[in-house]
């Protein structure tokens, strides 16, 4: 059975907006020494949106055809912008390429659209913008077209929330993103992050988690996406976002924030250092 004291502290965190799966995680919490975020959609609002266009004026008209059928919010920013999408039609043979972009055919003729090193990986030169965001390069029947250029906004609360895990006395702040350097670097020097690992694939984010632990980390991974379920059942405790989690992610987490808000894990661990105190 659980003290009472783990049941009082359970009902504190939940209160404050942490949903902790069981008695245990509540008492890992103070154990924890490193925490790992992914950026998307958990240190930043996870919905883009386009600022710069460098190509001809159908452009924008092609990212957002060949977007329609993603749900990445990178694609989603490309259609808002253009407006509607009106003829389906136009669209076939869509395929995902996971933490890299999308290939698909309009009017019948292949497109490739995503990052640099997926561009490269196919042996097609890119153009690079000088605008620090996040690039949709373009490719039609491997010519070259151009980029879109998106950008994300910081959470209001991710630069409070980070602080207050240093007040909490986590010694390493991690990001980890599938996105370019350039971003990578720029937001984790607004926020305060210690350490940042960019340009990953999905399965290279399990890799980091997996080394980290191998170096002695006590270490809790907070993400939101699909491709996070992996991450965040390979760390000591898993926090996923309630709000604007996937349901993969809620289901593998031991931890879920219900107002999607960093600030609550800092909150979550002084609550379980206060609880251990109150059962020894
Ligand atoms: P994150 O780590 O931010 O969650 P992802 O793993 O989903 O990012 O994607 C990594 C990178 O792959 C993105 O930053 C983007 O450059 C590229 N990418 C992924 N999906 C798409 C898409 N639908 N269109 C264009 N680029 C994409
Ligand atoms: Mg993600």
């Amino acid at each position: 059975s659980i003290p009472l004291g783990l049941y009082a502290g359970l009902g504190k965190a939940s209160k404050m907006g942490a949903l902790v799966k069981g008695g245990n995680y509540l008492e890992l919490l103070k154990d924890i020494d490193t925490v790992v975020f992914d950026k998307t959609g958990t240190l930043t609002e996870g919905s883009f949106e386009v600022i710069e266009i460098n190509g001809s004026d159908d452009l924008l008209m092609l990212g957002a055809y060949g977007e329609s059928m993603s749900n990445h919010p990178i694609a989603k920013s490309v259609v808002k912008k253009y407006g509607q999408v009106i003829d389906q039609k136009r669209i076939s043979d869509f395929k995902e390429v996971a933490g890299k972009g999308i290939e698909v055919k309009i009017d019948g003729k292949l497109y490739n659209l995503g990052n640099k090193s997926y561009i490269e990986g196919l042996g097609i030169q890119v153009q690079n913008p000088l605008t620090v965001g996040t690039v949709i390069h373009i490719v039609c029947q491997r010519k070259y077209l151009g980029n879109i250029v998106v950008a994300d906004k910081i959470k209001d609360t991710t630069i409070e929330g980070i602080k207050r895990l240093k007040k909490e006395g986590i010694q390493n702040t991690v990001m980890l993103t599938g996105d370019r350097r350039e971003v990578a670097k720029d937001i984790a020097k607004k926020i305060g992050i210690d350490t940042v690992y960019s340009e990953l694939l999905p399965q290279d984010k399990v890799m980091q988690v997996e080394n980290l632990i191998n170096q002695g980390a006590r270490l809790s991974f907070v993400g939101d996406g699909i491709n996070d379920a992996p991450v965040l059942a390979r760390a000591d405790l898993g926090i996923a976002m309630g709000g604007v989690g996937s349901d993969a992610a809620i289901e593998a987490a031991d931890i879920v924030l219900m107002n999607d808000d960093i600030i609550t894990i800092g909150e979550a661990i002084s609550i379980s250092k206060k609880t251990n105190k109150v059962l020894k």
